[in-house]
């Protein structure tokens, strides 16, 4: 077993070494990746539990590069963190979502909310707010079934310019949701001070529901303090209906997860629409 312990450092460096090159690599193909068309973005609907009806989407980006093959976002999306390509990646993702979001207005004369991530460092841009709104502009969505979906990492960099702009961005009819919510460094006194409508309950709460004692009260408390901010509350994750059960039990508003749909390609949507009609 000591012999083990020894021989797992010299595979730790390797991994080490490994996890760089696989960084390195990604990088490299990940900056011809706009020019060559090799992103596609994949909806992922949102049932609202109350009506039983399809309320929005969330947008979640896909890679598929010609060298790479098809390569998760849980891998990419940091290197292009790193790399500031998340600058225009980030600013196509939005354009494409807006443009989507609203041609499914036109077809089906019904409006869907459309929820796309936003990285911190886009929201450290200069012109971000500008670039959101010509965004809704040149598509012609109207700014309240935009939704920007932004993570607890944004306490970590210049919050006050970033709250200035979420407020901005409120202001003009946009909602904000705060993604992983319960996951990162949120205490309760910034939560306050965030322009927040919407907390998506991370998918970790959702799947102890069944394993942990305490996690249904834990879910309730965050359900009740959610509505207590006037916020609405959305469970990400959801792959068992016992937990849609639970969730319902509470008062939750939205749910989204494998038990609704798996995030599907732009041309299954409409079909999926349909599928889902009377969930
Ligand atoms: P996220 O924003 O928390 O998105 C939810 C992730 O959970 C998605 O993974 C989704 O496919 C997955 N998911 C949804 N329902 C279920 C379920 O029932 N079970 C399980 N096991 N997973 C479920 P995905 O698409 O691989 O994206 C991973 C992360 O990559 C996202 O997490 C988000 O942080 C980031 N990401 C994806 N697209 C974008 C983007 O356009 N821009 C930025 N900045 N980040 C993105
Ligand atoms: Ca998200
Ligand atoms: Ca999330
Ligand atoms: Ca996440």
């Amino acid at each position: 077993a000591k012999e083990e312990g020894k021989g797992r450092y010299v595979l730790y460096d390797k991994s080490m070494h490994e996890a760089f090159n696989e960084r390195m690599n990604i990088e490299k193909h990940l900056r011809g990746a706009m020019t060559g068309h090799e992103f596609e973005l994949y909806y992922q609907p949102q049932l609202d539990i109350r009506s039983g009806f399809i309320s929005g989407f969330e947008a979640l980006i896909r890679w598929n590069s010609p060298e790479l093959g098809f390569v998760s976002p849980l891998s990419f999306i940091k290197v292009a963190e790193d790399s500031r390509l998340i600058i225009d990646i980030g600013e196509w993702v939005l354009r494409e979502a807006c443009q989507f979001m609203k041609d499914i207005h036109d077809r089906l004369g019904h409006p869907y909310k459309i929820s796309v991530n936003i990285s911190v460092i886009q929201l450290l841009q200069d012109d971000f707010t500008m670039m959101v709104l010509d965004s809704l502009q040149e598509s012609g969505l109207e700014p309240g079934f935009l939704e920007l979906e932004i993570t607890e990492s944004i306490f970590m960099e210049s919050f006050e310019s970033i709250v200035s702009k979420l407020e901005f961005l409120k202001s003009r009819g946009i909602r904000i949701a705060l993604d992983d919510f319960g996951t990162g460094y949120s205490s309760l006194s910034y939560l306050q001070q965030l322009p927040i409508s919407t907390l998506k309950m991370d998918k970790t709460f959702i799947d102890s529901l069944s394993v942990k004692a305490y996690s249904q009260s834990f879910v309730q408390t965050i359900v009740q303090l959610g509505h207590n901010m006037g916020l609405e509350v959305v469970a990400e994750g959801v792959e068992e209906a016992s937990q849609l059960e639970f969730l319902k039990d509470t008062g939750c508003d939205k749910v989204q997860g494998y038990l609704i749909s798996r995030p599907v390609p732009e041309r299954e949507v409409l079909q999926l629409l349909e599928t889902l009609q009377d969930y």
